[in-house]
């Protein structure tokens, strides 16, 4: 018998509509075995999910970091991290000063372009770590957009007055960190960067240099073509492969939790490296 792993996904500690426990039970009831918890930027979440978790399924200490290369904003999954590491704690500790400082310049940009209360408005949903999803449900609830897909192609989107990313460390430093405190760093949902074929493997050449050693080869539900594409990258680098639902909330039905697409025959899973 094989295990449903859902190594990507959010809670309340960041961007996620549910607590560590309910996701959990959510987890549990759509049959995952092996649960990673893996919020933006802070470890929060990871002993309430292990105790609301008990016998019942397995949880991956993990997080999701945020960093900077070639001036884009690159997320970095760590697994298996050592939440106990000093070294870590701190590093988190910066990333989250790095989230309030950023989300005051994105707060202080949209009450210039006419969003007024942008600040308390999100604090006021963010109960964690603060991001723009925060923002943008503060937007739609004061009526001043419809979506979140609106707040995004408005307002937060890349290259928007609120997409403010250069404060974020490099993908190298936040590569090393991961490796440092024992996890493994996992490249999070490369197909979303928009980038070309060239520009993607330039990007994989730079995360596997720093240190990286898997990436996701799937992230929610998604097309075949894209599999194959990821599949084939991460055999040209060889590097494992991860899949996660990249779960934040029930309204999107593919990025339910264990719900994502199989990976693929012919790569190598990161649990067996485990
Ligand atoms: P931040 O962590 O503040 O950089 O915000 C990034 C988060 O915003 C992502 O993790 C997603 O949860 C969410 N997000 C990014 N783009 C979109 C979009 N176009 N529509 C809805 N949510 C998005
Ligand atoms: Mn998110
Ligand atoms: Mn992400
Ligand atoms: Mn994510």
């Amino acid at each position: 018998m094989s295990y449903l792993y859902d190594l990507h996904t959010h809670s309340t500690c960041s961007d996620g509509q549910l607590s560590p426990k309910e996701l959990v039970r959510l987890a549990k009831d759509n049959g995952v075995d092996v649960l990673a918890l893996t919020d933006h930027d802070t470890l929060e979440g990871v002993s309430m999910a292990i105790s609301a978790a008990g016998d019942d399924l397995h949880i991956v200490p993990g997080i999701e970091l945020s960093s900077l290369w070639n001036g884009r904003n690159i997320h970095v999954v760590g697994l298996q991290v050592d939440i106990d590491c000093p070294m870590l704690a701190s590093a988190v500790e910066q990333q989250s000063e790095i989230r309030i400082e950023r989300a005051k310049t994105i707060a202080m940009r949209l009450e210039k372009a006419g969003i007024l209360g942008a600040w308390d408005g999100a604090k006021h949903y963010a109960e964690g770590s603060i991001g723009r999803p925060h923002f943008a449900q503060y937007m739609i609830d004061a009526g001043y957009v419809d979506s979140f897909a609106q707040a995004f192609k408005r307002y937060l989107g890349s290259g928007k007055i609120g997409d403010v990313k250069n404060r974020w460390p490099a993908l190298a430093e936040v590569v090393s960190w991961i490796t440092a405190s024992g996890g493994i760093a996992v490249l999070a949902h490369p197909d979303k960067y928009d980038l070309t074929r060239t520009k993607l493997y330039t990007l994989l050449q730079d995360f596997v240099n720093a240190g990286g050693q898997a990436m996701e080869v799937v992230s929610g539900q998604q097309e075949p073509a894209v599999t194959s594409k990821l599949l084939r990258a991460a055999e040209d680098f060889s590097l494992l492969a991860s899949c996660g639902s990249d779960f934040h909330s029930t309204e999107n039905l593919w990025q339910s939790p264990g719900k994502m697409s199989l990976l693929p025959k012919g790569c190598k899973p990161i649990w067996e490296a485990w």
